[in-house]
């Protein structure tokens, strides 16, 4: 079953540990300082806190600092900027998403917000701007890159004003073992010592345990209020899919569930990036491509279109997405293997921070194995980085090749197990067969005994052929249609046989080695020989079946659940929602959310009072956009 998260006070799935932070104003309906959900409602227009926002909120609010570990999509940013608007001062966030702060700016701005940023993107006449402002007590919030820390000025500049809090966004990048590390953030540990007093909150959507000692290792926050909060992202459906013709999966996948919706495609390397951009493109799927090797001003471009438009799919490297908090993709699409469980949760989780129903896909096959295996092999590190790199490997094969529920397997990754099967997972909606591969596995790992007694090692296709009785000109040349095995597995189809080699490699009962990424025994080879240890398999789903949709619970288009009514109202909203986003050249999400769009197309409201009783509606939005959204929904009445 999956928890939903709750609003309000709700606990399920926190893990907590609480010390230093007395929390000194009173709590108001929902565990919140009453001053702290004023605030939420009037310039949100957001009724409640969500999950453990509230205790966040009241800790930062009361002097205390706080650790968060929280999903993304799962609200953070609420949790620093509110008591920054809440506490005297300016609230200070440190975030390495330089190319985004300019938009979080302009989101908070809409919201009335006082807000300012300082990178290396601004000219020195903007930089001065920003910081006239911080010193005359005229900002709310202001984003800093982390180097800016290093600099003396900063300091100096910031105990020029009053800092309500320090907010450090994304903070595992202070974990050297992390995916993700940033030696910038090593210097955040000055923050605790030269400004004692001011309570500092860390943020993140990286959860292991050991990310979290490290975190509050490294930024002091050993005494600090420890939040975990549920992990569960209900609204995103797990797929995850046996790679065959990975572009034509793909294209069906789009075409069959996500006609018309933002998302995005992660694709290994550069090249893939750019063939896959152009292939969708032919195919009528507008995408653009995204890779470190791109121009930075190509890449800027990409990534502005991809906020700011409606309906765009973005084929990246993991180089784009970070900070990327577009609330409305539809579907996060691997064509390769992540190399992570943490990896592959966060680039999923990029999906449906609305809540709205999304898909989280993944292709995966024989070659992805194969070429994990050997990029952890041949890689730079220690012999300790990379048994750290082949766990977490391990635990992603596990979790693709699993034939229980892929939510709680990853729920229990994060530290919360016993979730049970959820329902919105291929798992759970189209429950795999497993059978028994003992014998097939024995006759592979068999012909591999044989060839190493010749001293001879060869990849998953060569013994496919030798199993399947193919007498290649390989295969004849070297003489194996005399292996004893040559032709006994006639039974099994070559798909048949990648999967059960692919199975095999992801449970360790068989390796690879080397450039060419030859096939080789391991130490539990043997017990499946000795016929000590059977083998289940889980079976390769048909052809057919594969392609596209199964008939789980596709996502949506945005006004598919609408009635006739509210969804021609929701789309002509929409329309004025992209004339008045591209006026203001902001974001259309900056305007308002879907979310908001739907509630209001369901209410129709013909009033300013009662628009601004809808969720996501505050004050200053209502004040700038009221009568905007009013004629739309008279013109649609009327
Ligand atoms: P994160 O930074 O954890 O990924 P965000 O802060 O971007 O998540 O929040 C995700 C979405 O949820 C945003 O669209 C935000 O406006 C919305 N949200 C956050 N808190 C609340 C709340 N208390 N009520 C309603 N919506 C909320
Ligand atoms: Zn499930």
């Amino acid at each position: 079953m999956c928890v939903a998260r709750q609003d309000g006070n709700g606990r399920s799935g926190s893990v907590e540990r609480e010390a230093g932070a007395d929390v000194v104003l009173g709590p108001a309906e929902d565990g919140a300082s009453s001053s702290a959900l004023d605030v939420l409602r009037r310039v949100w227009g957001y009724e409640h806190f969500r999950g453990d926002q509230a205790r966040i909120v009241d800790t930062l609010v009361g002097g205390g600092d706080a650790l968060v570990l929280m999903p993304t999509g799962g609200g953070k940013s609420l949790c620093y900027q509110v008591p920054s608007l809440v506490r005297e001062g300016t609230g200070v966030v440190v975030s390495p998403l330089i190319a985004l702060m300019a938009d979080q700016v302009d989101a908070l701005e809409a919201l009335g917000v006082r807000a300012g940023f300082l990178n290396s993107t601004q000219s020195p006449a903007q930089r001065r701007e920003t910081e006239a402002a911080y010193l005359s007590g005229e900002l709310d919030l202001l984003y800093l890159a982390p180097e800016r820390l290093k600099v003396p000025d900063t300091a100096r500049l910031l105990d020029g004003g009053t800092i309500a809090l320090f907010a450090i966004d994304e903070a595992h990048c202070v974990s050297q073992w992390g995916h993700d590390f940033r030696p910038d953030y090593l210097a955040l540990s000055v923050l605790s010592e030269r400004w004692p007093g001011v309570p500092r909150v860390a943020l993140t959507a990286t959860a292991t345990a050991e990310t979290r000692t490290e975190i509050a290792d490294r930024l002091q926050l050993n005494e600090a209020l420890h939040v975990v909060a549920d992990f569960d992202r209900p609204n995103i459906t797990y797929r995850i899919v046996a790679k065959d013709n990975p572009r034509a999966q793909l294209l069906a996948f789009l075409r069959g569930e996500h006609a018309g919706d933002a998302g995005i495609v992660y694709c290994l390397s550069r090249a893939s990036v750019e063939q896959t951009a152009a292939y969708l493109t032919d195919q009528g799927i507008p995408a653009l491509p995204y890779h470190a090797g791109l121009d930075r001003e190509v890449r800027a471009r990409n990534q502005a279109r991809f906020l700011r438009e409606d309906g765009l799919v973005m084929v990246a490297t993991i180089a784009f997405g970070m900070g990327i908090d577009k609330p409305d993709v539809r579907f996060v699409a691997h064509l390769d293997l992540p190399k992570s469980i943490e990896g592959y949760y966060q680039e999923t989780g990029r999906a449906g921070r609305d809540g709205q129903p999304s898909t989280a896909w993944l292709a995966y096959g024989l070659a992805d194995v194969v070429q994990q295996r050997r990029m952890i092999e041949s890689s730079d590190g220690d012999a300790a980085h990379r048994r750290r790199a082949a766990q977490h490997l391990d635990a992603l094969l596990a979790l693709c090749e699993t034939v229980t529920c892929r939510r709680e397997q990853l729920l229990a990754y994060f530290g919360q197990p016993g979730t049970g099967a959820c329902g919105n997972c291929d798992t759970c909606l189209d429950p795999p067969e497993s059978w028994d591969g003992t014998v097939p596995a024995q006759k592979l790992l068999s012909t591999l005994v044989r060839l190493e007694r010749r001293g001879q090692r060869y990849g998953a296709g060569h013994h496919i052929d030798i199993l399947r009785g193919n007498a290649s000109q390989r295969v004849t040349r070297l003489g194996h249609t005399d292996v004893s095995t040559f032709g006994i597995g006639t039974d099994l189809s070559e798909t048949e046989w990648r999967g059960v080699i692919r199975q095999l490699l992801a449970t360790g009962l068989l390796t690879v080695q080397g450039e060419y990424g030859t096939l080789c025994l391991t130490e539990t080879s043997g017990e499946v020989l000795r016929g000590e240890r059977t083998v289940r398999l889980r079976r390769e789903a048909p052809r057919a079946a594969r392609a596209g949709g199964r008939g789980g619970r596709a996502a949506k288009a945005p006004a598919a659940e609408l009635p006739a009514p509210a969804a021609d109202l929701f789309e002509r909203l929409r329309a004025w929602r992209a004339a008045t986003a591209k006026e203001a050249g902001v974001p259309a999400y900056v305007v308002f959310h879907d979310a908001t769009l739907r509630a209001v197309a369901l209410a129709s409201p013909t009033t300013t009072a009662d628009l601004g009783g809808i969720s996501g509606v505050g004050a200053a939005k209502l004040e700038r956009y009221g009568d905007g959204i009013l004629a739309a929904v008279a013109a649609h009445s009327g």
